[in-house]
């Protein structure tokens, strides 16, 4: 973030008075979440967006992601049926997939139209169009929408930038929509992929790879590093992978590919090291970039770093008088629901509300992998590292009653406080539906909770988060 880069000028664009008007361009939760905000303050709002109310959050990425998913997830019951007295046979679930495909298509429209009625009713005005950033006329700054009604000059004294990224793709991988896929195109497919090469093994390549496995593809992960997930909890990634290889995925390990080619009935993916492997489809997970260039940033003074992203601070202000922005543009947390805070705290700052300044701190994350993982605040290795002076805990997710119930073995919950204090700083759950576990361990980060307090709190006999206060007094026991 670039806090120290922001200009005095910018800090006289808090305090916008009622009435003043603004304008959105990018419809994605960065851009909605703050129009209702704006609204809410009194502003005058018009929303800019060139492809549906939602954004890539709904109509591409999260949404379908995550329905897809939800799918899988009920796939993956079926492994521990047996063990629970429910007799399968071969098969016994086939997926058909042009229906899973399409009730993600639909889900996802009909989320975008329910945020569409909302801003509606909130009386936020919203343009189909591409907007742009046009000149200053006496601190009034202007906004070009390009409609399909021409072009509309729109004035405002407050803009929040809120364009969101595309994929990125590979210039010798170049997607045809039909074998060689980026992840807003994997939906079209009538029929499910028989042999799915998925090049990219961070977050959007393990979760579509994941996924797609246990509805019945053979899957391919090409991954440029040693491990999935890079980045992540190191034993939550090996132990991603150990589930994977079970269901017999193949990794590929430190392979970087090439390109991708389309043959006569698939496509064949070469790696840099002269390898090529043959499969049906292949799917580009190679990150994504900005749609930061060509929208007037630069003349207006926005400053944007080598990678393209849009510079902010920690109240969303560009280095541009009165221009904010939120969300995946600017290169902060690729997350929704931090695209949705900065926006909602840039509008706070901009018409005089009382604002926190984001926290990335504070911020947790899941992963759909099944099991997923979540994760808040510190990492083990900064403990390790020396970085912070904190204590680890960890458990098998094997041990706990209620997940003997439910059949299930593969995860741990991670617990990490501060040595001194006891204030819990962070943890890791690996588990089906851990992103809905972290929670407590969120607020406790979020509130500064120590693990005496936390391990004070009644959970139920027997859940899943019996394993969270079992942890925190076991925290209790290391620091006496
Ligand atoms: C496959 C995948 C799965 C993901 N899953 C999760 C998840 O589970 N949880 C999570 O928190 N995050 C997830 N993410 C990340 C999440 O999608 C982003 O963090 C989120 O979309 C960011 O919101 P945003 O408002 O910044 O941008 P977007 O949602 O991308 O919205 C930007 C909008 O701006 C519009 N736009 C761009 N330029 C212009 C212009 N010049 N004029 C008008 N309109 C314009 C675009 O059409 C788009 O609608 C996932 C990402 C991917 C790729």
């Amino acid at each position: 973030m670039a806090t120290e880069q922001i200009s005095k000028e910018t800090v006289r664009a808090s305090s916008v008075r009622e009435g003043s008007r603004v304008v959105v361009i990018g419809g994605g939760p960065g851009g909605y979440e703050a129009a209702l905000v704006a609204r809410q303050l009194g502003a005058q709002v018009t929303i800019v967006e060139r492809n549906g109310v939602g954004g890539s959050a709904v109509l591409t990425d999260v949404v379908p992601s995550k329905t897809l998913i939800a799918t899988a997830d009920w796939m993956t019951i079926t492994e521990s049926a047996e063990e629970l007295g429910i007799k399968t046979g071969a098969d016994h679930f086939p997926v058909d997939i042009e229906r899973v495909h399409e009730r993600i298509l639909d889900l996802a429209q009909k989320q975008s139209d329910d945020i569409r009625g909302r801003l509606d009713a909130e009386g936020v005005t919203t343009l189909d169009g591409t907007g742009r950033l046009g000149p200053t006329h006496d601190g009034v700054r202007t906004v070009l929408a390009e409609t399909a009604e021409g072009e509309l000059e729109l004035h405002a004294e407050m803009v929040l930038l809120s364009v969101g990224t595309h994929p990125r793709t590979l210039p010798e991988a170049v997607p045809d929509g039909e074998r060689i896929l980026t992840w807003d195109q994997i939906y079209d497919l009538r029929e499910l992929p028989e042999h799915l090469i998925v090049v990219g093994s961070g977050v959007t390549g393990a979760e579509f790879a994941g996924a797609y496995n246990v509805l019945g593809s053979k899957v391919t992960l090409v991954s440029s590093r040693e491990r999935v997930l890079p980045g992540e909890d190191a034993e939550a990634a090996e132990l991603i992978e150990t589930v994977f290889a079970r269901r017999g995925m193949n990794i590929l390990a430190g392979a970087r590919a090439a390109g991708a080619r389309r043959t006569e009935h698939g496509v064949v993916v070469s790696l840099t090291d002269g390898r090529e492997i043959e499969g049906s489809h292949c799917l580009i997970a190679v990150g994504s970039i900005p749609n930061t260039s060509g929208i007037g940033l630069e003349e207006a003074g926005v400053a944007l770093t080598p990678s393209g992203h849009v510079q902010v601070d920690r109240v969303s202000r560009t280095t541009a008088f009165r221009v904010y922005a939120a969300g995946d543009c600017t290169g902060v947390l690729p997350l929704a629901s931090v695209a949705a805070m900065q926006g909602r705290i840039a509008m706070y700052h901009a018409l005089g509300d009382a604002v926190a300044p984001l926290d990335t701190r504070t911020v947790s994350a899941n992963i759909f992998t099944l099991p997923e993982i979540a994760t808040i605040g510190v990492t083990e290795q900064d403990i390790r590292s020396g970085k912070v002076d904190g204590a680890i805990t960890r458990l098998p997710i094997a041990r706990n009653p209620r997940a003997k119930m439910l059949g299930l073995r593969e995860g741990f919950i991670k617990l990490f406080s501060d040595r001194s204090s006891g204030v819990i700083l962070g943890g890791v759950v690996v588990a089906r539906n851990a992103g809905e576990l972290i929670f407590p361990v969120t607020l406790a980060v979020a509130h500064r909770l120590t693990v005496d307090q936390m391990a004070q709190a009644f959970t139920i006999y027997p859940s899943l988060t019996g394993s969270l206060t079992e942890a925190a007094r076991q925290l209790h026991t290391e620091r006496n």
